[in-house]
Order: structure tokens, then C-alpha cells, then sequence
């Protein structure tokens, strides 16, 4: 049996891999000519590493650090204490750090009650108004999808101090939007894992780039296993045929057709729409997949002539567009070249940025990371990459989960993967891999019950 799977980000190469450990003949087709999609890196000019965005993995990440480890690939994280740092002008480092050698809950409990970070009167309405969720149940959070963070949070009694503090950051965080644009179901997902489990929180970044660490050595063990990965090759359009309800092909955009007997897009859900031949995207759940609208993000790559920040590890910041950043020479040994700070940053909510000139961007980046960390400001900006996502993940706006669509299609020999589909986790890497597993079992469970649907190609 042969598999054609479209889009080599994590999902695709998940899938790639199980379907190619049950003995499919599997080809994975990217458009880009680097893998990895929104976790992507290559090279510039110099020789210098840019990355699509900067990447954190959390312990929680269970299903990614077993396929990690099913690919011998477990070694490529540098482990960081489990604390969110915040910088703030004029501050020290004021950070929220789950307590060592406490279970799950107490261990977050406690880190926000010695946190420098808040008033005491803030400390215990926090507390208070996370018991619901902390020991609550996806049930509960899933029927919050209808309202905003900041509302819940506002309507639990947390004000608005806390708000604009800490949860505003948390959800540009999670999804590159304040806390009043995102659902509260997205928030309330995270903090429930990491309520619930010890070491959910536990922080790891890529040792170096994440094409080196991570996509180069996945290809090679994929390739010698059999997996053709085709890389700068996409997929034009998804032949459909409406008579049998089934995809006949992948028409590729070098104007070839490829043909198997399953077919899986990993691509994400902008770019899947894009694809669909139009019975198909009448059908449900496809045209439910225009309310998934892809959520906007700058990344901006500033290297200096010295060192300018002094933490091992992530750096939140509210208030600023600076959501979430990291020295790479200081968290990633790859990048410890002896030369300066390469200061990566996430900047949101980026709509206002997304279409600006990159002198715009720079300047407004520049602005705030200065007021940040004033030493910058004696130190020589070398060179600078801005990289734009119009379309990263899905944009989580209240009323929009119920629009996530199953791995499962109701064309028998097509599947949907990617972070935005149906799972129990939100728009990650550990969400597009658990994407990954529903498929590949929702392949098998269409084999068992109807097998004369997937049949040999010729
Ligand atoms: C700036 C940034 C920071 C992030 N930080 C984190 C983080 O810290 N932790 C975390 O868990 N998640 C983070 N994410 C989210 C994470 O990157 C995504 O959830 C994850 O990459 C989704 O994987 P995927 O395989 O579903 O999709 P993608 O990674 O988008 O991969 C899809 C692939 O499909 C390809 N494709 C598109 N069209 C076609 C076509 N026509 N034919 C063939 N191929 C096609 C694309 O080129 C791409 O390679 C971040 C995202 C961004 C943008």
C-alpha cells in the first residue's frame, strides 16, 4: 500500500514515520525546499542559522519526546528549570518558578505564592480563581470555548492586575494574541496540564537549529528506511473524483501527478483550502475550515557584537510586542560561538506589523528591547533577520474549537494531520504529533472496516 502525505512540519513527518512503520510505501511532498514548517531553519548569507520561529518543548510533550526517542532523536533538548522569567524595564529578573520537589499541583501553587512578581491580595485571588480548572476536568474547560480568557478570568474575581500582568503574556504566548482575542479554553488547556502533572512544565530547548538537530537526521533515518521525502515539490491541487468519493491523485505544482492508495495532507489549513477542488470543499467538515483563519507572527533575529542579556533561558515580557524571547549563544550550546548575544524574538500580536516594512519592524523591536535591556544599547547590532508567518496556527477565538476538523474525512482514502485538527491539545508540536497518531490510527480503523476502499494504486 502506498501513502502520499503533503507537508513536512511535524505532523507530516509523524505521520510518515508511523505509516511507514506499518509497511506502507510512504512519499512525503514538501513545497518548501526546508523542512520542518513552522519549526524550519536555514541558512543565511553568512552561514548564520535562522529560524521560523523560536521553539519551546515542555515536558507535557509526550507523544513528540516518544517519537523522539522511537527516532533516537531524544538527546537534542537542553532542559531549563521550569520558571517563566519576566523581564520588565527598570526591574530585575522577577520570576514565577514552579517549586522543585513538589507534586503537581502544590509545585505551581507554591511558585506563584513566593513569586516577587505579585501583590499578595493578587496571590490568593489567583489562587482562588484557578482551583476550578486546576482541579477540574477537560469537560469543564471545553465548555469555556465560548468566552475569552480575560473574560473568565475577570468573571472568577482574578482582576485585572494579574491579567495585564501575566495571563496576557501567557496567551500571546500560546497563540500570538491577548488574552481578550483568545478562547479560554485555550489558556485553561495549559494550566490544567500543567496542574495536573509534575513535570508538564518542564522547559526544553533545541540544543542548536532545529533543521541540524532535528529534520536532517529525522530524513536520514526515514530515507534509509524506505521514506522518499521530496523536498521543494508541492501540491498543487487534490484530485478528487465525486462519482466514487474518493482523491484520485495529488496534481504537483511541476505539473506531474502522484498517485497512492491513501492520501494525507499535513499542510496547514489555510494552505489545505487553497488545495481542495471545490465539490470537495462543499463537503463538511472542509467548508467548516473557513472559520480556522491563521493567526499572524513576526519573528525578529537581532545579532550583536557582545553579550546583552544574562538568562539561560525563555524571556517573557508584558507590555511590550515582545512576547516571548531567548539569547541563543546562552540556551543553546550549538549556538555558543563565542561571539555575541543572537537575541531571538516572537513578536505579537503582529497584525499591525505583519505588512510593515522591516525597517518599521526593526524600530519598533529595537524600542522595546532597549527599554528592556538598556546595555543593549552599548553594543553594535551586527545584522538582523525579520521573518513574517501571516498564517501560523489557527487563530483560537472563542467559538471556533467546534470547528476543528477529525483526522477522519468523508472521503474514505483522504486524512486530515496538522495541529489544527482535532486533538486534546492546542495548536503545538505536541499537538500536530498527537494530530499525527489519530491519523495514522484513523488510517487503520478505514483499512479494517472498508478495505475495498483503499486499494492498490497501479
Ligand atoms: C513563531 C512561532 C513560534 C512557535 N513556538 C512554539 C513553541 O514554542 N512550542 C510549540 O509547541 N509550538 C510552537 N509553535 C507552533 C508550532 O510551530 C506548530 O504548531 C507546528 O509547527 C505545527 O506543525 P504542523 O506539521 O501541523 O504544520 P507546519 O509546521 O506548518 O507544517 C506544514 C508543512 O506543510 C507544507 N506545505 C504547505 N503547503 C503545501 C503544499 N501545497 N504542498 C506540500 N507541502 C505544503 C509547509 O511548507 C510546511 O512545511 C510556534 C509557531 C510559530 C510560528
Amino acid at each position: 500500500m502506498r501513502a502520499i502525505v503533503a507537508g513536512a512540519g511535524p505532523a507530516g513527518f509523524a505521520t510518515a514515520k508511523w505509516l511507514n512503520d506499518r509497511g506502507y510505501e510512504v512519499v512525503l511532498l514538501e513545497r518548501r525546499g526546508v523542512p520542518g514548517g513552522k519549526v524550519s531553519a536555514w541558512r543565511d548569507a553568512d552561514g548564520d542559522w535562522v529560524e521560523s520561529g523560536l521553539h519551546v518543548f515542555f515536558g507535557a510533550y509526550h507523544n513528540l519526546l516518544n517519537f523522539l526517542a522511537e527516532c533516537d532523536l531524544n538527546d537534542c533538548f537542553d532542559w531549563k528549570p521550569a520558571e517563566m522569567v519576566f523581564i520588565a524595564p527598570g526591574h530585575a529578573l522577577a520570576p514565577i518558578r514552579f517549586v522543585p520537589g513538589l507534586p503537581a499541583p502544590l509545585n505551581g501553587l507554591a511558585g506563584v505564592a513566593i513569586s516577587p512578581l505579585m501583590s499578595t491580595a493578587d496571590k490568593l485571588r489567583m489562587g482562588l480563581g484557578l482551583l476550578r480548572p486546576i482541579f477540574g476536568s477537560q469537560a469543564y474547560i471545553d465548555q469555556q470555548d465560548n468566552q475569552t480568557y480575560a473574560a473568565w478570568h475577570l468573571r472568577h474575581g482574578m482582576g485585572t492586575r494579574t491579567l495585564d500582568d501575566v495571563m496576557h503574556t501567557m496567551a500571546l504566548a500560546l497563540n500570538f494574541q491577548r488574552a481578550d482575542r483568545v478562547s479560554a479554553k485555550l489558556v485553561l488547556t495549559a494550566l490544567l496540564h500543567f496542574a495536573q502533572e509534575t513535570n508538564a512544565p518542564k522547559m526544553g530547548l533545541v540544543k542548536g537549529s532545529p533543521h541540524e538537530r532535528l529534520w536532517a537526521p529525522l530524513i536520514t533515518k526515514l530515507e534509509a528506511r524506505g521514506v522518499r521525502v521530496v523536498l521543494g515539490r508541492g501540491v498543487e491541487e487534490i484530485m478528487y473524483d465525486p462519482l466514487d468519493n474518493r482523491v484520485t491523485g495529488f496534481a504537483l505544482d511541476d505539473g506531474s501527478t502522484i498517485t497512492g492508495d491513501v492520501y494525507v495532507s499535513a499542510m496547514p489549513v489555510h494552505n489545505l483550502r487553497k488545495r481542495l477542488p471545490a465539490p470537495m470543499k462543499a463537503l463538511e467538515p472542509f467548508a467548516n475550515l473557513r472559520y480556522l483563519k491563521g493567526q499572524p507572527v513576526v519573528t525578529a533575529v537581532l545579532y550583536f557584537d557582545k553579550m546583552v542579556t544574562e538568562v539561560n533561558n525563555l524571556m517573557f515580557s508584558a507590555d511590550t510586542c515582545l512576547s516571548v524571547y531567548a539569547d541563543l549563544p546562552r540556551v543553546s550550546p550549538d549556538y555558543h560561538t563565542g561571539r555575541g548575544s543572537i537575541v531571538e524574538l516572537v513578536v505579537a500580536p503582529a497584525e499591525q506589523l505583519i505588512n510593515a516594512p522591516d525597517a518599521v519592524v526593526l524600530e519598533t523591536v529595537l524600542n522595546d528591547f532597549y527599554r528592556l535591556h538598556p546595555v543593549a544599547r552599548t553594543a553594535r547590532l551586527l545584522k538582523q533577520h525579520i521573518v513574517r508567518i501571516p498564517n501560523s496556527v489557527y487563530s483560537a477565538r472563542p467559538g471556533v474549537d467546534r470547528y476543528r476538523p477529525d483526522q477522519a474525512t468523508p472521503v474514505p482514502n483522504f486524512f486530515l494531520a496538522g495541529d489544527y485538527t482535532r486533538q486534546e491539545f492546542m495548536a503545538s508540536i505536541e499537538g500536530a504529533i498527537r494530530s499525527a497518531r489519530r491519523a495514522v490510527d484513523r488510517i487503520d480503523q478505514a483499512v479494517v472496516r472498508q478495505p475495498e476502499l483503499v486499494v492498490t494504486a497501479p
